[in-house]
Parts: structure tokens; sequence; C-alpha cells
């Protein structure tokens, strides 16, 4: 009885906000993706489970404590298998409005849950992405791992209406996410008080289907390969969105994606959140040291692990260079030299610099030393007392075209350019999951 009362309350609520028609619509999609008995969102599930088997990762699956619960026969044992749970909030509900204490309240509800239930979590994503300034504070109080609701939205796409597109970024997708734009903004996880924040890649499944009506499903994956390319190009990270309930519709779409991402041409990390997230954290401890043994040359020592990229520029060495990424050169040895004219191949910061270009250089892979001295290292930064997102590209740009040696480490592992994940946010298996969802329960 309590699932047609359920129903009965969902039809007048959505009747008040879409309109009849709209009721309609509604309708014909929730009976074409979900069912009662949950088989339909099953079966997907378990073909995203097979897809990681077959590609050699572990997919996210971001669910709800309630959802787990619910479920937790045909749930709990899948965590066992190659695929990562993480927590999706308590019940599915907007984070945006919360104070610090109840979000705190809210996600260690869902991990007590997860834990009574048997369930590993490392990982939360927020109900909506809809995170405050709190958020990630909240996270960190729970002890995870690796939080990822920070959006990136890319478009500009070719053979696309791009009015529509534009149209859209303009309105919905700011109230709804309040993403960064793509094309302006590095995305890549940042450490940030000891929690990994991994940003999710925008358009999602939902953007591309429910939201701009694409019905070419070719179009989804030449959309998703465009933005890969641009991800490539720039060494970021690509976590793909990709929600049970379309699997179905971009299944295709997304093992096109895959099988691109793991060709040995591109050189791409295809991998699970937790592996990013350790690997982030493992990075964060490396450090270069540089010692002045001649009048133009430095010793240069990588403490690190084995799997670490270690790149430079501009420098002759004595040791093998494999040219990598833009004009960065690979180094295999952890102990060099490099030909310097006095300077220390490394970024010097001004004490009166944010801690944020700190922070950036940090999880960029940069060594840097803090001094007010301008002649002693490659590039020196006086002028960033603030420095925000929309500095990052420029302060790039400007470290590439320095003509003076340079040392880093690179952001991914074993020598690979970048990085490709794939995340499915469970907010529902059944449609009495939807309309309970409906109503935040
Ligand atoms: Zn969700």
């Amino acid at each position: 009885m309590s699932r047609i009362y359920n129903f009965i309350r969902y039809l007048y609520f959505v009747l008040g906000t879409k309109g009849l028609i709209g009721l309609f619509l509604r309708m014909g999609m929730l009976v074409r993706r979900f069912d009662l008995s949950g088989n339909k969102m099953k079966k997907a599930i378990l073909e995203i489970e097979q897809i990681g088997k077959k590609y050699k990762y572990e997919s996210a699956l971001i669910t709800p404590a309630v959802i787990l619960k619910r479920h937790r026969n045909f749930l709990r044992h899948l965590s066992d298998e190659t695929l990562e749970f993480a927590i999706h909030g308590y019940e599915h509900r907007d984070f945006k409005p919360l104070s610090l204490d109840e979000q705190t309240v809210q996600i260690k509800k869902a991990q007590d849950l997860y834990k009574e239930l048997g369930v590993p979590a490392y990982g939360f994503r927020a109900p909506y992405l809809s995170l405050n300034s709190y958020t990630t504070e909240a996270v960190r109080k729970n002890n995870f791992l690796w939080e990822s609701h920070e959006a990136m939205i890319w478009n500009g796409f070719s053979n696309y209406s791009l009015s529509k597109f534009r149209h859209f970024m303009a309105n919905a997708i700011h109230q709804l996410y309040n993403p960064f734009d793509a094309q302006k903004n590095i995305g890549i996880p940042r450490l940030q008080d000891g929690v990994v924040c991994i940003p999710v890649t925008l358009p999602d499944d939902e953007i591309l289907i429910d939201r701009l009506g694409i019905k070419d499903l070719n179009r989804i994956e030449n959309i998703w390969t465009e933005i890969l390319k641009k991800i490539i190009h720039r060494g970021d990270i690509f976590v793909l969105q990709l929600h049970p309930e379309r699997f179905a519709i971009c299944r295709k779409a997304m093992e096109g994606l895959l099988k691109k991402a793991s060709s040995p041409k591109q050189n791409i990390w295809v991998t699970g959140m937790r592996e990013v997230a350790e690997w982030w954290k493992e990075k964060s401890q490396f450090k270069l040291t540089f010692q002045n043994v001649s009048r133009k040359k430095y010793q240069v020592h990588c403490k690190c692990t084995d799997r670490a990229t270690v790149l430079c520029r501009n420098f002759c060495s004595e040791t093998s260079q494999a040219p990598f990424y833009r004009d960065y050169h690979l180094i295999e040895e952890r102990e060099f030299y490099i030909k310097s004219e006095n300077l220390k191949p490394c970024i010097g910061v001004h004490p009166r610099c944010s801690k944020t270009l700190r922070n950036f250089l940090e999880d960029e892979g940069f060594p840097y030393e803090v001094s007010d001295l301008n002649s002693k290292c490659s590039i020196f930064l006086e002028e960033y007392e603030t420095f925000a997102r929309k500095d990052e590209m420029t302060l790039l740009s400007r470290i590439e075209e320095n003509p003076n040696p340079i040392v880093r480490y690179w952001l991914w592992p074993n020598e690979t350019r970048s990085a490709f994940v794939t995340t499915h946010d469970l907010d529902c298996l059944t449609l009495t999951d939807f309309l309970l969802k409906a109503f935040e329960k």
C-alpha cells in the first residue's frame, strides 16, 4: 500500500511542477529506466562492473546510505568485486543549505550505516553536486580519503548547436552546480586539508540527454571524445559521470571512451577514484633537493617512490632524456646533474605570496623555495599576494615560457600523460526509490 501511496504523492508533485504534458513525458521516461523490481538497474550495475573487469579498473558506485541499506542483499557483495563504493549522502538530499554541523552529522550517519552493512567507503560526493564552503571540512571531519563534487564543465563542441549549449550554461547549470569553466580552469585533483578533491567532468549523461535532449548516441560519444582529447592535451583528469539509469543508452559511448583511453598510444592511466587519491597523497610526500656542486652545475636528488614521473625542461643534462609533454623531457634517473649558471632549477616564491599559490605548486609537482632573494632560482614569483583558480593557467604559461631549467614531478605515475576514471551516481534502483527520492527519503 505504501508504494501506491508514494506513487500518488509523486504524481501530484510532478503535476504541480511540470503540468500535464510534463507529467506524461516524465512517466514515460521513468518506466523506460526503472521498474519495481530494480532488475533494469541491477543489470546496468553488473554491466558496469564487467566493463571495469575488462579494462582492469574499479568504477566508483556512489550511492546514498539508505539505498545501500534498502538493496543490501544485491549491493553488498559487489564491494568485493571490481567496484568501489562511495557515499552520496545519507539520503539523496541537497547539501547547499546545510551548516557545517548538519553536513558533518549527515555524512557521519551515512558512514555509520555503511560500516554497519560492512561496505568500505573511502570517498564522498554530495548529492546533486551540491557543495557549499563547509563541505570539504565536513568530509575531512569524517576522515574520508577523497571527495568529488567540484564540477568542471566543457563546451564549444564541433558539430553541435552551440547556442543551445551556451543558453543552458548561462542558466540552469550555474544555478544547479556552480561549475568551473573547464576551458579556463585546470582540472586536476587538489589536496585540501588531507582530503583529495577530485573534480567531476561535465557535461554528464543527465545534461546531454535529459537537459539538452540529445538523441543521437554517436553525438554523445563524440562530445566526450572531444573532451578526452582536450584533457590529454592538458594532462588533466577525466572523471566521467554516468548514472546507471542511463547506462543502457550511454554504454557504447563509455566503452568507446575506454577503448580510446586504454590504447597504448594515448598513454592514459585508466584507474579508480581511490587509486587516484592514494597516488595524490603519495605524490605530496615527494621531495626534490638541489646541491650546487660547481659554478655551473647542480646535483638533483629525487626523494620519491618508483612510480614517480620526473620531468625537466630547458637544460642540457648528461642523463638520457626523452620528450614527454610540451617541451618537458622525461628523466629516468633519481640522481642527476644539471648545467645551470647559478640558478637553482626550481621556483622561488616570495614570503608574501599566498598559501593558495604554494598549494597549487605542490599539487602540480613543482619544487619551490620561499625566499626574498630573486636571483637564486630559475623563476621567481613575488606578485601573488592573492592567488585564485583564474590565475593558474597564466602561471603555468609563464613557467613554460621561462628560458631557465626547471625540474618537477609530473601529475601522474609511471610516465602516463593523464588519468581517466568512471563514476556512477546510483541515486535509485527501483521506481519506489525514485519516488522516495523526490521526497528526500
Ligand atoms: Zn545523485
